[in-house]
């Protein structure tokens, strides 16, 4: 198999098996490995997000990465992808998560395979008969980069310490702009809309080696959509959260890998797209290039900050396709009847850390809802996870339309079963715990199962920096 693992993860991954052999006699303990594989396309590929681009893509301003990390305590495992791509659609989220499932020994639940939402990545398809044959060879390539990066991920599993802080950037804004036409009538337009508060979040996990206390890796979730260039750019890039991940892991160096994945932003977009296009010529900034700094310079402040704990703690995971009020694509109103639309759900926790994948974009209000009624400490939201099942409106938004409510398959009140369904898996996962008895450690991967009838232990694994 051709794979083309970066030297970051090479490296990690061998200096991960050293430390795994030194070390393999703690096995109790919660572990992590990290990989990181370079996907910029190596030829022109047309490129999603923009139904009105139509042309191939004309060269690549920043490369495009996927980063693996996998968490495992006892047997269990959670692993979170973070691929610099729009998101899994024209069908390949069920073959690409087949591939690791499969390819990695993994449960179903235990795969998070989320995607940053650059609009300036690859369409992905595996349709030669729908996509461009450059998009069908490299979704192709991508299947077996990821199995590659998990697999490396897997291997380099060693005692991990964690950390949890939190920060805040204006860098995603409201983008439901309110207009004025010549009649009097307001309507909805893709457009900046400041008025409305938005949860500007940062959330930023830290993982660090308890030997010698070395950062290895960040994973962070902010809610924004990575289109600040626009629908005009032809070139490769990871826009504004693949800019962040590769500020942060040039900032910090030393190979760490920074995994950045897209909060509850179906209705956010970044403060500033391209003016008037990706120029870079008499000193111009590009936008992408200014709010992604702005972004991964956040990340990095918290990063800083934060004091890790050894870790320890439960990993757990939980997978389902919910069946949430539809409506036909295309429409604003929800009048017209329709068939439930499906919404696939992951959440999972490692400690103290619960992860919640919605296969969708969410507007930001819903992502903010799940947080406050989680019943952990810190919930991160990660968006385009596992599915690319359409926009999920909030309820009072139908009422003025746009473009996430006019193209949703959600009909009003999908919003509230959406969270509900959410927040009662992050109750199982804390209650699990809480029982002991559902959490009987998996015997299946040769690992070191609790003596029976030994309570189960709940520390304090992941503390709040400030
Ligand atoms: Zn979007």
């Amino acid at each position: 198999m051709k794979t083309r693992l970066s030297t970051w993860a090479l490296l990690t991954a061998t200096r991960l098996s050293l430390a795994l052999g030194l070390e393999s006699a703690a096995a109790a303990g919660l572990r992590a490995g990290l990989a990181q594989v370079d996907i910029t396309p190596s030829q022109p590929v047309t490129l999603a997000g923009y139904a009105s681009r139509k042309d191939v893509s004309q060269g690549v301003h920043d490369p495009l990465a996927a980063r693996a990390i996998a968490f495992e305590e006892r047997g269990r495992r959670l692993v979170l992808v973070s691929a610099d791509n729009l998101g899994w659609y024209n069908g390949v989220a069920e073959p690409l998560r087949r591939a690791l499932i499969e390819g990695c020994g993994l449960e179903p639940a235990e795969l998070f395979l989320c995607a940053t939402h650059t609009h300036s990545a690859p369409t992905l398809t595996l349709d030669a008969a729908q996509g461009h044959s450059h998009n069908v060879a490299y979704t192709q390539e991508l299947q077996r980069k990821l199995v590659a990066a998990v697999r490396a991920a897997l291997d380099g599993l060693a005692p991990v310490q964690l950390g949890v802080g939190v920060g805040s950037s204006p860098v995603g804004v409201n983008r439901r702009e309110v207009v004025r036409d010549a009649a009097g009538q307001t309507r909805v337009v893709l457009g900046r809309n400041p008025s409305v508060l938005t949860d500007r979040e940062v959330q930023v996990l830290k993982l660090s080696r308890p030997a010698d206390a070395e950062l290895v890796g960040a994973v962070y979730a902010y809610a924004t959509h990575s289109t600040a260039l626009g629908p005009r750019n032809y070139l490769i890039s990871g826009d504004v959260h693949g800019l962040a991940e590769q500020f942060v892991e040039r900032y910090f160096g030393r190979g760490m890998i920074a995994a950045g994945f897209a909060g509850a932003s179906g209705d956010l977009d970044p403060w500033f797209r391209v003016l008037p296009g990706f120029n870079t010529t008499n000193g111009w900034l590009p936008e992408p290039v200014l709010l992604g700094t702005m972004l991964g310079e956040e990340v990095a402040h918290v990063l800083d900050g934060i004091r890790t704990e050894a870790g320890s703690g439960p990993v757990s995971a939980r997978f389902k396709v919910l069946e949430l009020p539809g409506k036909p694509r295309g429409v604003a109103g929800s009048s017209a009847r329709s068939e439930p639309a499906p919404f696939t759900l992951s959440a999972g926790r490692v400690g103290e850390l619960a992860l919640v994948g919605l296969g969708g974009e969410v507007f930001n209000e819903i992502g903010a809802a799940i947080k406050a009624a989680s019943p952990f400490p810190h919930t991160f939201i990660l968006t385009h996870c596992n599915g690319a099942d359409g926009y999920v409106p909030t309820r009072a938004s139908y009422a003025s339309g746009g473009y996430e409510v006019t193209s949703s398959p959600f009909a009003p009140g999908a919003d509230e079963q959406l969270a509900a369904a959410a927040i009662e898996l992050l109750r199982e996962l804390r209650q699990e715990n809480a029982s002991g008895a559902a959490q009987a450690p998996r015997t299946d991967r040769g690992t070191d199962p609790k003596p029976a009838g030994q309570a189960a232990v709940l520390p304090e694994a992941i503390q709040p920096a400030r």
